[in-house]
């Protein structure tokens, strides 16, 4: 008889896709009630989204002015507020997710349980650590609410088809006034975000330079992929490290993945090991990135990409 309360994330007032993987994840669980909590300005969009998702009994919105921006610090006490009568807290393990639930763990005097890959029992979840090399198996406390980020490479977006009631509620939290929000600077991209697109091309040290990256943006274009990098990359100043890729960047799992002059560092690989197809551009035939890759193409990159455009 337990209860599983889904943290919605949200890109502007759409749903972001980590939401559905979260109750995928949640639905390994023996629930009762799965429901999922939007917090926003505008909670309609992603609430008629959220109630489609199977699995999922009930959508919560909390629609108010100060819920517009995703301040952790404000969204916080709302959700553990809201969570109240919740056996489970779960939000995506995202830079939305690792930034929120820690606060709403704390908050609700529990420890967070952190990126689960898998579920193998009511209180035991599995993570990877060591860059992936090693998982290890988490065991909470009985009589403990379990708040947990969960995985979102591991978990597939539930089905659709759903038609969940939608209700509004007003969880009982003093909003802090000492965090508040003055602007977001961001690189303005019509491209898709690097952790929910299908396909992504990311580029490496042997890309060269910044200017050289333009060939990377415009094969991405031609196939409506997001861009990434190594920390290589971003480290020479390449491209903005909120594209990097990895242990230390993002963790993500497209259908597609194509790494151009990437040597395939196991801190690299840690964040596309569950990417469906890898595909890897290498001049040197022993680079590492060739173990993993599901096609490997020894050759220049510099050759490979216009050809490569030429037949799109
Ligand atoms: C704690 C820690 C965390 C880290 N986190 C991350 C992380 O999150 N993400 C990450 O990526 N790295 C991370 N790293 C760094 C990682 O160890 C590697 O240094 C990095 O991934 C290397 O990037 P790279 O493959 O682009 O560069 P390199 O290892 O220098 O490889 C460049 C590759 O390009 C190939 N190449 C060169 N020219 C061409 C050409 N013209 N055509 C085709 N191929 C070409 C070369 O053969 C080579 O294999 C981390 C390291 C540490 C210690």
């Amino acid at each position: 008889m337990s209860k599983i309360l889904v943290i919605a994330e949200l890109d502007g007032h759409a749903l972001n896709p980590s939401t559905s993987k979260c109750v995928t994840c949640a639905t390994a669980l023996d629930a009762t009630e799965i429901n999922v909590l939007i917090l926003s300005d505008q909670c309609g969009e992603a609430a008629a989204a959220a109630a489609q998702i199977a699995g999922v009994g009930k959508v919560l919105t909390v629609e108010a002015a100060h819920n517009a921006q995703p301040l952790a610090a404000v969204l916080a006490p709302q959700i553990a507020a809201a969570a109240a009568d919740y056996d489970y807290v779960f939000g995506p393990s995202t830079t939305f997710g690792k930034d929120v639930m820690p606060r709403a763990a704390a908050l609700l005097g529990v420890g967070q349980v952190s990126d689960i890959m898998a579920v193998s029992g009511p209180r035991s979840f599995q993570r990877p650590v060591y860059a992936g090399n090693a998982i290890l198996t988490v065991e909470v406390p009985e009589g403990r609410k379990i708040v947990a980020t969960v995985r979102t490479a591991s978990w597939k977006e539930a089905a659709g088809g759903n038609s969940a009631a939608i209700e509004a509620i007003e969880p009982a939290a003093d909003i802090p006034s000492h965090t508040r929000y003055v602007g977001l600077e961001s690189h303005a991209s019509e491209r898709p975000d690097l952790q929910a697109a299908k396909k992504v091309i990311s580029g490496g040290r042997g890309v060269g330079s910044a200017e050289n990256f333009e060939l990377v943006f415009k094969l991405a274009d031609k196939i409506g992929a997001g861009v990434g990098a190594s920390r290589a990359a971003v480290d020479a100043g390449y491209v903005p490290n909120d594209m990097q890729v990895g242990q230390t960047g993002k963790i993500i799992a497209p259908d597609l993945y194509m790494a151009f002059g990437i040597s395939g560092a196991i801190q690299h690989l840690t964040g596309i090991k569950d990417a469906g197809t890898i595909v890897a551009i290498n001049k040197d035939p022993e680079a590492p990135i060739f173990e993993i890759a599901d096609i490997g193409l020894v050759g220049d990159l510099f050759e490979v990409i216009p050809e490569l455009e030429a037949k799109l």
